[in-house]
């Protein structure tokens, strides 16, 4: 069976072509043709031996996902559909952020298992995980397909589809492959993985210091409401989650984002909010405001702009730094929550 060429990092490319009977270092070459120059042909990559060329074509492959869809929002925002070999399909969305910054959103996997609530990429149930090549992928088409240079720094959320923890395994090596000097070279320090909250995975996390950010998605100050929300709050609630979080390995000058997706009448009172501050008060924590996207079906509201204004208010006198998250590409449903499986027909 060929491999995907975009699930090796450095160091496993060049140990298969040293066990190959090539030179180890033509790994960084071929590292450069495929991510600073964003050439997926063995055969244009000019400076590599022609049995080398031949081996890799044999060997590997670098058409395992492709673009099939392609939406732009008023905004700049860009969703972008893949489809994998086996014909399922991933979102990941562009986003244009202020002072020429692009973020990119990466899924982790095809659907979701934990189930929460009021996200639409738990409708749909849980299909697979997606291996390394597929999520370096997204970053390697996007990046070619906007005209990215190599050099240009972006930022990276696993904030797509899926549980990032869930896919522990495959995350990590997307990131070794996309922090790689000669590929890529996006700093770890500008990978955030946002998680619904799964304990022991964020202490193997923790356990790896790779120095990416983490974002926890919390949604909730109580454990009766967050269990509704979140079903995975009755494996892991609150408190334990905090706990875990206290000993997460972060950057000096860094925070935890906590994740607080606002929804009408439910959890946008200041009780809650003044909760919150209690609750984060040991916690090198930022908060992000998520205005909740309805989609087809769902039971929740977005809330009004004042409460969620007020909420924010009441935490900055508080001394908790609290952002409002920007909802990107709300006209593409390519906002927070709204990505899902296709039918490749529709
Ligand atoms: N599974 C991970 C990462 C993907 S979800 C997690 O849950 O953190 C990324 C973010 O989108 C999460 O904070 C999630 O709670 C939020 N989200 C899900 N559904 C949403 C919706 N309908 N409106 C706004 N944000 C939503
Ligand atoms: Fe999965 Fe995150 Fe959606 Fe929850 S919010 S179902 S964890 S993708």
């Amino acid at each position: 069976m060929q491999e995907n060429i975009f699930s090796l990092s450095l160091d496993t490319l060049g140990t298969m072509l040293e066990n190959a009977g090539f030179q180890k270092f033509r790994a960084k070459q071929i590292y450069h043709w495929l991510y600073v120059r964003y050439v997926d042909d063995f055969d244009t990559m000019d400076n590599l031996p022609k049995p080398l060329k031949t081996y890799l074509k044999e060997n590997f492959t670098t058409q395992k996902v492709q673009i099939c869809k392609k939406e732009q929002s008023i905004d700049g925002s860009v969703k972008y559909l893949f489809a994998t070999q086996d014909n399922l399909t991933y979102e990941s969305v562009f986003l244009k952020m202020k002072e020429d910054k692009f973020t990119l959103c990466l899924s982790s996997q095809v659907g979701c298992k934990v189930g929460c609530s009021f996200c639409l990429t738990a409708k749909g149930g849980f299909v697979r995980n997606l291996n390394a090549g597929e999520i370096v992928y997204q970053v390697w088409a996007i990046k070619k397909d906007q005209g990215i240079p190599q050099n240009k720094a972006i930022n990276i959320v696993y904030m797509g589809m899926g549980e990032p923890l869930d896919n522990l395994d495959n995350v990590v090596s997307a990131i070794e492959i996309l922090s790689t000097l000669d590929g890529l070279s996006i700093s770890t320090r500008r990978q955030t993985i946002s998680t619904s909250g799964i304990a022991p995975k964020i202490k193997k996390l923790g356990a790896l210091n790779l120095g990416v950010q983490l974002a926890i998605s919390l949604h909730a100050v109580d454990d009766k409401l967050r269990s509704e929300l979140m079903p995975i709050n009755k494996a892991y609630n609150i408190q334990a989650v905090i706990d875990e979080v206290a000993q997460f390995p972060i950057d000096s000058r860094k925070r935890v984002m906590f994740e607080y997706l606002v929804i009408d009448g439910l959890n946008d009172d200041l009780d809650s909010a003044k909760k919150l501050v209690a609750l984060l008060n040991k916690i090198k924590a930022k908060v992000n405001l998520i205005y909740f996207n309805p989609h087809e079906g769902s039971k929740y509201k977005r809330p009004s702009i004042e409460k969620v204004e007020a909420f924010r208010e009441f935490l900055l006198k508080k001394g908790l730094l609290c952002t409002i998250r920007e909802s990107k590409g709300l006209d593409i449903s390519a906002a927070c929550g709204q990505l899902r499986e296709r039918n490749l027909k529709e």
